[in-house]
């Protein structure tokens, strides 16, 4: 029934996805599907035809911040790979929400356009990192967003300001109404020289790849720095380096990092992070707090 609604309006679908190679620890599960609109209005129609006929569906940008913690999922994967396209006005960049963040700095490097430096190394898409206000280096997409068209509850295109957004470290508005999509971001960057910009993503780059542990399969930081504090060093103290359950291990490069050193399933993952939660907080009375999502 679902994949002859999709073939009748001719929109991509993939009938019981495996999601491997949708999520960036490479976890193996499986979903009832996976759609792929190639305009708002294709975004709209698959959302009435999911809503009228319950079924529940899931948002996935790049999978770069998330945990897969069920071996099928019940449900079907929105993704806004096809809205990919941005534009330049000058110095301002209107980009939608399937954009790649390293394609992004890397074309606005070249253009002499400053201020996503920080989007350099980070494999998210445009949309999900709005709504995560991704960042790094005290910089975050929050900085030099002025506006975004976001898709409301009503399933109305609307345009939310910097300020309607609540960008706060990690967090924003749309985190926290996950029935509100972001479809775009108007951003505002300055002039530069591009050799200056490239130089300093590239020594940025290098430092990552020295002090992160790029080579497997990650979500990045799993915990928040607590204030004052580095999440890593606390893990490290805790002596939980290179403690590995069925395949997810902590990182001997760098302890906020979990990897998947081979076949871990998402609840390999959940089981190590309790575990490092505990143990710091026995020894530092310390909460960590997650910074990647348990789907
Ligand atoms: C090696 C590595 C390094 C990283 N370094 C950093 C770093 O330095 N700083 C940092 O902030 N992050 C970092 N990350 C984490 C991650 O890349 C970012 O959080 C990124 O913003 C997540 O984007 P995504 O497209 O992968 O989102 P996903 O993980 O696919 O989705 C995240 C959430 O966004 C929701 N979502 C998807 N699309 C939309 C949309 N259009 N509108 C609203 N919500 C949506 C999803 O439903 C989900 O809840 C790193 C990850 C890796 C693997």
């Amino acid at each position: 029934m679902i994949k002859d609604f999709f073939k009748e309006n001719n929109i991509e679908f993939i009938s019981e996805v495996n999601l491997r190679d949708y999520n960036t620890y490479h976890i193996d599960s499986k979903a009832l599907g996976m759609v792929f609109p190639s305009s708002i209005e294709e975004l709209v129609t698959i959302i009435k035809y999911l809503k009228e006929n319950n079924i529940n569906y899931k948002f996935l940008g790049n999978g770069s911040n998330v945990i897969l913690s069920k071996e099928y999922y019940d449900l079907i994967f929105i993704k806004l790979d096809k809205l990919n396209n941005y534009k330049v006005e000058g110095t301002t960049v209107i980009v939608e929400s399937g954009v790649s963040l390293i394609k992004l700095s890397l074309d606005c490097a070249k253009l002499g356009l400053t201020g996503l430096e920080f989007m350099c190394a980070l494999p998210g898409y445009m949309g999900s990192s709005v709504a995560m206000n991704a960042g790094a280096y005290n910089s975050s997409i929050g900085d030099v967003l002025v506006s975004a068209k976001v898709l409301n509850d009503k399933l109305e295109v609307i345009t939310m300001t910097n300020k309607e957004l609540e960008f706060k470290y990690r967090d924003s508005f749309l985190k926290h109404h996950r029935d509100y999509i972001c479809l775009e971001a108007t951003l505002k960057l300055e002039k530069g020289n591009p050799e200056e910009i490239y130089e300093l993503m590239a020594k940025r780059q290098t430092k990552r790849i020295e002090s992160q542990p790029l080579e497997y399969p990650s979500a990045g930081s799993v915990f928040r720095n607590p204030e004052g504090l580095f999440a890593g060093e606390l893990i490290e103290k805790c002596g939980l380096k290179g403690t590995n359950i069925n395949g997810a291990e902590v990182s001997q490069k760098h302890a906020n990092f979990i990897i998947n050193k081979g076949g871990a399933k998402g609840e390999d993952i959940i089981k190590l992070i309790n575990l490092i939660k505990e143990k710091v907080y026995d020894k530092y009375k310390v909460e960590l707090i997650l910074e990647q999502e348990i789907i």
